[in-house]
């Protein structure tokens, strides 16, 4: 099956099963402090599950586009590391509002994994809630009760409360959720050590595919909870790794949803994929950052200085650093990703199509100027080079903040003139700068000053930056 059949055979799927398709929202959140980026599916829900909107219809399903690049879901730093986290990706999704629960969400989940996609149930692992006495959360029993009808009962594993109970806040709709994972290690692995351990474990071959999430409680200020009156279904899978096991991947970036891509990326850098770590890894970051960029950009977010946006120029600045560094792309490139996706994505989001080029000048302006930036700094580099020995903390400090230089970058340029960077004396500089920070943040808080609009937009948001610079590039 090819990813787009897959994704349609989960729409019609739930179709089938009586579920209203409806449109993704935008990956853009306006009107939520408490959210930047759409990160799950029910974001869009979030009303109907509070009780303070009426759902139109009692069962919908969707694919669902999320960013996972801030807050409480971060998992920009894994991004082209591993081989199943995204920036953007899609959440394949289905919901019951008060309608059908565990039953249901269970073993329909069961019926399209192996009976439509046909998935071996020999790779299959479930999850279900253990309980938690001192938080007064008991066992899913039913859900397990589901299960063993479905699936041999050591594949069905007991997980905590971080991993198995789902809280939207710290009150609020919530309640035990169960995991569907999938063993993809070849079967001689399989027979020589068993999934089970592997689950939740970080293995990069055992990854987790749905979350089926069951809304039964209401939790109150006190602390107390108490049963909702109506329960609710909220399912989320992720579709690129719903393709790597149908296809049979070892990682996402094989599918055909990355492949076109980073195939593109090979043959405009004359290196293959494959060849080296280092420019692979460049080449997943980039085949995964142009999506989120794009994705933000057409849907209203524009890369700048401070919150969301700045956000965003990170992302852009991360795969612009890559690919200069280990695809020696000298000039802007990756802004002739956007046409490859927005073909694919025709007919899911159109919104990409119908703004591709607004999105592609957008993008060749940011790599324009961050070129130059790049670009400068490594003059101002070369310029050192001549009299100095080796790289002192400061120095590469000020590559760091000036710049926009990873210490990565730093030490590659200066292993290709044999001298050494003081990377102690360069932690010690991120320090003292993030103390800074930190007490000016302080002082600003403490005081009542009324920021114009425009003065807000202008101000350099700067804290991501610091928290990237501790973390290496590869
Ligand atoms: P993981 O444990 O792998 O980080 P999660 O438990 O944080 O996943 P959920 O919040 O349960 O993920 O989201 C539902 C589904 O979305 C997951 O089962 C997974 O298939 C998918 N998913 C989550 N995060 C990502 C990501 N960064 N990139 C791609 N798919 C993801
Ligand atoms: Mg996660
Ligand atoms: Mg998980
Ligand atoms: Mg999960």
């Amino acid at each position: 099956m090819t990813s787009k059949e897959i994704r349609e055979a989960f729409l019609t799927f739930f179709k089938s099963k009586s579920h209203q398709i409806v449109p993704s929202a935008p990956v853009v959140v306006k009107n939520d402090p408490t959210l930047m980026f759409t990160n799950a599916g029910m974001n869009q829900f979030k009303e109907l599950f509070l009780g303070e909107a009426q759902p139109k219809y009692a069962r919908v399903a969707d694919t669902q586009r999320c960013l996972r690049v801030s807050g409480k879901h971060n998992d920009l730093e894994e991004v082209g590391i591993d081989t199943y986290h995204h920036t953007l990706f899609e959440m394949l999704g289905n919901w019951s509002f008060g309608d059908y629960f565990k039953k249901e969400a269970i073993s329909w989940a069961w019926e399209l994994l192996t009976a439509v996609y046909g998935l071996d149930k020999d790779r299959l692992y479930v999850t279900i809630f253990e309980g938690d006495e001192s938080e007064g959360l008991p066992k899913d029993v039913e859900a397990r009760d589901f299960w063993k009808d479905l699936i041999a009962e050591d594949r069905i594993l007991l997980g905590n409360k971080k991993d198995n109970f789902w809280e939207m806040g710290e009150t609020g709709p919530c309640g035990p959720c169960s995991e569907i994972h999938y063993d993809m290690r070849p079967d001689e692995e399989r027979r020589q050590t068993p999934g089970q351990a592997l689950v939740n474990a970080d293995h990069p071959q055992v990854i987790e595919i749905w979350n089926l999430v069951f809304m039964q409680f209401n939790r109150l200020k006190s602390g107390k909870l108490e049963p909702l009156p109506a329960k609710h279904v909220d399912t989320g899978m992720g579709f690129e790794r719903l393709v790597r096991a149908i296809q049979g991947k070892t990682s996402n970036y094989d599918t055909d949803v990355f492949q076109p891509t980073i195939q593109f990326i090979a043959e405009r850098s004359g290196i293959a994929y494959g060849a080296d770590e280092k420019t692979d890894i460049a080449m997943r970051v980039l085949s995964d950052h142009i999506r989120a960029v794009s994705f933000a950009i057409a849907d209203g977010q524009l890369p700048s200085n401070n919150k969301a946006g700045y956000v965003i120029r990170r992302i852009l600045r991360r795969a612009v650093r890559y690919a200069y560094t280990f695809l020696d792309f000298k000039n802007p490139f990756i802004h002739e990703l956007v046409p490859l996706l927005a073909k694919q994505f025709e007919g899911v989001f159109d919104g990409l199509a119908q703004q591709q080029s607004f999105v592609q000048k957008v993008i060749l302006e940011e790599e324009v100027s961050f070129l130059r930036t790049l670009t400068t700094g490594i003059q101002r580099f070369e310029n050192y080079a001549i009299d100095h020995a080796d790289v002192d903390g400061e120095f590469a400090f000020e590559l760091f903040d000036t710049y926009g230089f990873p210490i990565d970058l730093t030490e590659l340029l200066a292993r290709e003139k044999g001298l050494k960077v003081d990377m102690e004396g360069f932690q010690g500089a991120l320090q003292k700068q993030k103390e800074r920070s930190r007490a000016a943040t302080a002082i600003d808080t403490g005081d009542w000053v009324v920021v114009a609009p425009e003065e807000d937009e202008e101000t350099a948001f700067v804290g991501y930056d610091y928290l990237e610079a501790s973390t290496r590039l590869v």
